[in-house]
């Protein structure tokens, strides 16, 4: 059964509209710069959660709880993840799925079983494999955007976010990439404010380049013109 690398018995803000418990899959092909979870990214390190006691959570809180959110890591590079999503639908819950949209096909295999999507989309898709930590050859940005447009036609809500790494997007970065978002159909669009992580690969970036997307009211007043919803989450 899938990997688990963590597990969050209840939140109210990774699915919206839902309770819900996240479960952290273990495992991701990216290496964004800004990642959080880097203990997550590596499929080959030993978890501490087994499937049965991810189960045995949801088994207890099925008069609680509505939905379970699917995050990582990729939750999408596990093989036996559409298995595990028929597990956790068969016990009464909708399913949440947040993803990198790097892995297309996969997506297409549990799509008609997810309720609601969160897409990272990571960065401009003229440079993508800077934001995603990849080599370009590797051709992130093509995949994303099949997956979103896979998303798009399924009809499922979702919502694309971009985090705003001052190291890896600037605001013409993110004008670009939400053109393209708002021209594909995209109606909910949220821009997530960065926070510094400890232990980071790179050298952290000034505080005032971290603030300073937020802080130009013209800019956000003209992101906020391209899409039915527009979220700012600040750290
Ligand atoms: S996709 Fe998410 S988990 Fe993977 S490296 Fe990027 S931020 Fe980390």
């Amino acid at each position: 059964m899938i990997k688990v690398g963590g597990l969050l018995p209840f939140t109210m803000i990774d699915f919206p509209g839902k309770l819900s418990a996240v479960i952290f899959c273990q495992g991701c092909l990216l290496n964004c710069p800004y990642c959080h979870n880097p203990e997550l990214q590596s499929p080959a390190t030993k978890t501490q959660v087994t499937w049965e006691e991810v189960v045995d959570l949801l088994k207890s809180r099925q008069n609680l709880l509505d939905g379970v959110v699917l995050s990582g890591g990729e939750p999408l590079i596990q093989k036996e993840l559409p298995q595990a999503i028929r597990e956790i639908k068969s016990l009464g819950y909708q399913v949440a799925l947040h993803t990198s949209g790097a892995l297309p096909d996969a997506l297409a295999a549990v799509l008609p079983d997810i309720s609601w999507i969160g897409l990272d989309v990571k960065g401009a898709f003229s440079k993508y494999h800077e934001a995603s930590g990849t080599k370009p050859e590797f051709k992130i940005g093509e995949a994303v955007q099949k997956s979103l447009d896979m998303i798009l036609k399924s009809g499922i809500p979702f919502e694309a976010r971009t985090t705003t790494d001052p190291r890896v997007v600037t605001k013409e970065d993110i004008w670009e990439m939400a053109s393209y978002l708002s021209q594909k159909g995209v109606q909910t669009y949220a821009l997530q404010e960065y926070r510094p992580c400890e232990n980071g690969r790179m050298p952290e970036p000034p505080a005032a380049a971290i603030t300073a997307f937020y802080q130009d009211a013209a800019f956000l007043k003209k992101l906020e013109s391209l899409f039915e919803s527009f979220i700012v989450r600040r750290a």
